[in-house]
């Protein structure tokens, strides 16, 4: 049977991990497995997926969810997947036809707005995980918003040096803090 998995929170909450493993161990139960990622996402070679742990997996680049439709595989893992276009349709028609899916994707952008088509997915999964980072700032265990450093009203681009994972009380207090410097 198919199924819509999906590992989503903040920067460095280690959805990529997640999938990376799903990969793995879906190679080992001898599944016709492939890794893909939007085109947008340069942060790493073009055609690898790369966990903060350095592990890489040959990965296919797409632009749209519609292409996923041209590649044959039992299990589809997909990262950096708010920057996907397209209609998450396909996505269920596929897993109606048996296909699983393990897909990591950032849920909010650093305005805490839905991003992309996360919220879309999120909706016809079958499994949602949010996950949790460490805080940047206090060191807590519960950071579950991305904070863009330079408080310009963007959507997370790549790279992530730029950006902090933040638990609810250090995003309120930094982006009070942002919004009382502006005033000055
Ligand atoms: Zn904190």
């Amino acid at each position: 049977m198919g199924d819509i998995n999906v590992y989503s929170g903040p920067m460095k909450c280690g959805k990529t991990e997640q999938i990376l493993n799903e990969y793995k161990r879906q190679l080992i139960a001898g599944k016709n497995v492939k890794m893909f990622k939007p085109s947008i996402d340069t942060r790493a070679g073009r055609d690898v997926v790369v966990s903060r742990n350095g592990i890489d997996i040959p990965a296919i680049v797409i632009n749209n969810m519609q292409d996923l439709e041209n590649y044959d595989a039992d299990v589809y893992c997909i990262d950096e997947f708010q920057f996907l276009n397209g209609d998450v349709k396909t996505i269920e028609k596929m897993a109606d036809k048996g296909k699983k899916f393990f897909i990591a994707g950032l849920n909010l952008t650093a305005e805490k707005k839905p991003f992309g088509k996360m919220a879309d997915l999120l909706c016809i999964s079958d499994n949602v995980n949010m996950l949790t980072a460490i805080c940047d700032n206090c060191k807590c265990e519960n950071a579950v918003f991305t904070y863009y450093k330079g408080g310009k009203d963007t959507d997370i681009v790549i790279g992530d040096k730029e950006y902090l994972a933040l638990c609810r009380n250090c995003y309120d207090l930094l982006y009070k803090k942002e919004i009382e410097s502006a005033k000055k």
